[in-house]
């Protein structure tokens, strides 16, 4: 379900459905398991984790950890784009950030969970620097509302809490602000997968698809440098598309080797046979 830009699902992504990103993931569930063990964490005295920043190109699964955050802390997962919050009207934005953490609370108590996590997609539209000249006034006072709403977070032993993940490929165009402690203060960093990263994901995608004997996932793995999660499904998606093309029951090398050059000219993709 979703209400005007937030979507509301049930997360169905694990942690093991997410190829390669190894460090990433890792530090995620680092992250995640103070957020679970807060109890102990309360008791040391340790600041409550508020929001984590995923940064990186697109296409790389920041929305899948997002989600297989959510799935592993047992919250109810509401995603937003930083986009949802660019209006022309003065503080339009500011109050959907208002409504957001709103719908956030209510939802979880629907759902008798102890948890939310909000997550906010392309976040440098919404949380780029103050003054600078992609930010604009209508912009600020969005931001703004977004870091009381932050500050706000953890002050109140009752009612579910919330954990904020943001997803950016341009951390350093951020608004400091955010960034400072007790606000966006755990980076992520998820870049293009390495050569192992793009054969976990080949196998992931490649579980529902019949594949002849002579398709080498490791030969593709090598030959998709640059490519991001995201091609790889695409690359495939495409190859069961020349398999079906060609009436072949299974997918073959030949049509691997369409589907990647397919993917290459779409995205003009500058691969280099290394690593
Ligand atoms: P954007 O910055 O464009 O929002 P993103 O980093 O959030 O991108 P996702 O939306 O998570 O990327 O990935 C898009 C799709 O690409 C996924 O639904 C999945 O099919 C595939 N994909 C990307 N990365 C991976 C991965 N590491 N493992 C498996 N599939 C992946």
């Amino acid at each position: 379900g979703s209400e005007k830009g937030i979507q509301i699902s049930g997360s169905t992504v694990d942690f093991e459905d997410i190829g390669g990103q190894n460090a990433a993931k890792k530090e995620l569930q680092e992250a995640l398991d103070f957020l679970l063990y807060s109890e102990r964490m309360r008791e040391l005295g340790i600041r409550p984790l508020k929001g984590i920043l995923l940064s990186g190109p697109p296409g790389t699964g920041k929305t899948l950890l997002a989600k297989a955050a959510a799935r592993y802390t047992d919250s109810v997962y509401l995603a937003v784009s930083g986009s949802e919050f660019v209006e022309m009207y003065a503080g339009v934005g500011a109050d959907r950030v208002r409504r957001l953490f709103k719908k956030a609370r209510e939802l979880a108590k629907k759902e008798k969970k102890d948890r939310a996590i909000i997550f906010i997609d392309e976040m440098d539209i919404l949380g780029a620097k103050r003054g600078s000249n992609v930010s604009h006034h209508e912009y600020d006072q969005t931001l703004n509302q977004l870091l009381v709403e932050m500050d706000g977070l953890g002050n109140s032993e009752q009612g579910p809490k919330i954990l904020m993940i943001a997803a950016t490929n341009r951390a350093e165009a951020l608004d400091p602000a955010l960034v400072r402690p007790g606000r966006f203060d755990r980076l992520v960093k998820v870049d293009l997968p390495d050569k192992e990263g793009r054969l976990a994901i080949l196998k992931i995608h490649t579980k529902n698809k019949p594949l002849a004997s002579c398709v080498d996932l490791e030969q593709i793995a090598q030959e998709t440098y640059n490519f991001s999660g995201a091609h790889l499904e695409s690359v495939t998606n495409e190859a069961a598309v020349f398999a079906l093309r060609d009436d072949a029951r299974e997918v073959n090398m030949f049509h691997f080797r369409e589907a990647v050059e397919k993917v290459l000219l779409g995205e003009k993709l500058d691969r280099k046979p290394t690593d």
